[in-house]
């Protein structure tokens, strides 16, 4: 058997690893994901450009571990390439899957147009969008549903089982039994590992015992905010905000964190620990996906299922909240006087209609910017949470910030360093851990720790296409 990280090594995208064992039918080769590259342009075109495989003759499926792009994203060009036979991933999974694939689809037609436009030298250059969006129409036939815990046939000589990663709705881990020349291997993939606690989801599985372990070290390095303190402190910024009239604006990802915010005002605007004030979820792709988490129940946890299933609540649904859906309905807000809630995309504030509301209110000291989630270096959101700027340029123009600015970094859905910890000492039978997913710098240390706390694992810190034996 080999094990060879086509992304996503020593860096933390583009995951992609294949499975190569010899069964009694030939060669099966195998994806575990098959994840966009993301970063800088002029490198990422590169490597999402090229497969190191021919999709249409040498795959013989992809194990699918949830839909963020980092790891799903890759799939309609797979297709477009001739791939089809089957992606395997929870049903929530696929549902998603189609949502957020469209949307990348758009995104690739409009940045090519836009390249092609402002940025390329020569025609030459300009050779179509990565995929479209009816590209990837076309590529939802392979998507196979699977329910989490239950084993299903991947190929000859490998069979496969999802179970929970508390990460994102949908998301999983997932567990390999691997037959090979009369040998059995069990491999555990991490995919994201989540974190206890987490609004809606449920917390992460325990692995259960592998010999051989594909683990993320995204946050390998460092400790997260204790989720506990997030609902708290997000009551504090709209109570206090209110009082002054003012505006909160959230600049918040689709997929997760949106869903999370609307989650717990509920639960808060439930207990009157919120004034009523109106929350406008103002993103069209937040709306779509909201659409299916609310499809798909069988992924809560134990607590929105008793707040909310069990008294025929719908969690995303009460009368404060409203989804936007035109364009005109997004710019009514602008007039709109606060106290209000307005929660739009991008997450780093580098694209959508976050941009267009705080260039409206940013100038404003009633209002507050609630940061909810990472914020990237050279993005808007990275200069709007840097307490050393006062003044950012928004679509050419520079503004003061006179708004409050808080940063709630609680309800990040990765594992950190202590989750990361304890999730290697709990799973046992290692012999070999393969670190994936991270920077050096988070690997490192965490690859430091894994020696002090299972003598004689063998640790790998592979390069792409560094071709890994086990024997
Ligand atoms: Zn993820």
């Amino acid at each position: 058997m080999k094990i060879i990280p086509h992304g996503a090594a020593r860096e933390v995208t583009g995951t992609c690893h294949e499975i190569q064992i010899e069964s009694d039918k030939g060669l099966k080769r195998i994806l575990l994901d098959c994840g966009l590259f993301q970063g800088k342009r002029s490198e990422s075109a590169v490597k999402n450009a090229e497969f190191p495989f021919n999709p249409a003759q040498d795959i013989d499926a992809v194990v699918l571990s949830h839909a963020h792009m980092d790891h799903a994203g890759r799939i309609p060009l797979l297709y477009k390439n001739g791939f089809r036979k089957k992606v395997h991933c929870t049903y929530a999974t696929k549902d998603l899957a189609e949502v957020m694939l469209m949307d990348s689809g758009y995104i690739h037609e409009k940045d090519e147009e836009y390249f092609c436009k402002h940025l390329a030298k020569s025609k030459m250059e300009c050779e179509g969008p990565l995929y479209t969006q009816q590209d990837a129409i076309d590529c939802k036939e392979v998507f196979q549903g699977q329910n989490y815990e239950s084993w299903f046939d991947v190929c000859e000589g490998i069979k496969a089982r999802f179970i929970e990663a508390g990460h994102i709705i949908g998301a999983a881990m997932v567990v390999l039994e691997i037959t090979e020349n009369g040998k059995t291997h069990h491999v555990g993939f991490t995919g994201d590992l989540g974190r206890n606690m987490l609004p809606i989801i449920r917390d992460p599985a325990p692995m259960p015992p592998v010999d051989i372990l594909i683990c993320e070290s995204t946050y390998g390095d460092r400790l997260h905010e204790n989720i506990s303190t997030a609902k708290e402190h997000l009551k504090e910024i709209v109570v206090n905000t209110a009082k002054r009239g003012g505006k909160v604006l959230i600049p918040a990802f689709s997929l997760e964190r949106t869903q999370e915010i609307i989650y717990d005002l509920h639960v808060l605007w439930d207990k009157k620990e919120i004034p009523a004030v109106s929350i406008f979820v103002d993103s069209p792709l937040a709306t779509k996906v909201t659409d299916v988490f609310m499809q798909h129940p069988e992924c809560y946890d134990k607590e929105i299922y008793e707040q909310f299933l069990a008294k025929a609540h719908n969690p995303f649904q009460f009368s404060l909240v409203k989804y936007t859906a035109s364009v005109e309905e997004s710019k009514a807000l602008n007039g709109m006087p606060g106290p209000i809630i307005i929660m739009a995309g991008s997450g780093m504030c580098e694209a959508g209609r976050i941009r267009h509301h705080l260039r409206n209110e940013i100038e404003d000291e009633r209002n507050t910017i609630l940061a909810v989630g990472y914020m990237a270096n050279n993005t808007l959101g990275r200069r709007i949470i840097d307490p050393e700027i006062s003044e950012v340029r928004i679509f050419d123009q520079t503004y003061q910030k006179r708004a409050e600015v808080v940063h709630i970094n609680a309800y990040s859905g990765h594992a950190d360093m202590e989750d990361l910890d304890n999730f290697i000492v709990a799973t046992e039978g290692i012999n070999k851990i393969i670190l994936v997913h991270g920077e050096m710098e988070s690997i490192q240390p965490f690859s430091e720790r894994i020696k002090q706390a299972k003598n004689g694992v063998e640790i790998v810190i592979p390069e792409r296409e560094e071709e890994i034996e086990i024997l």
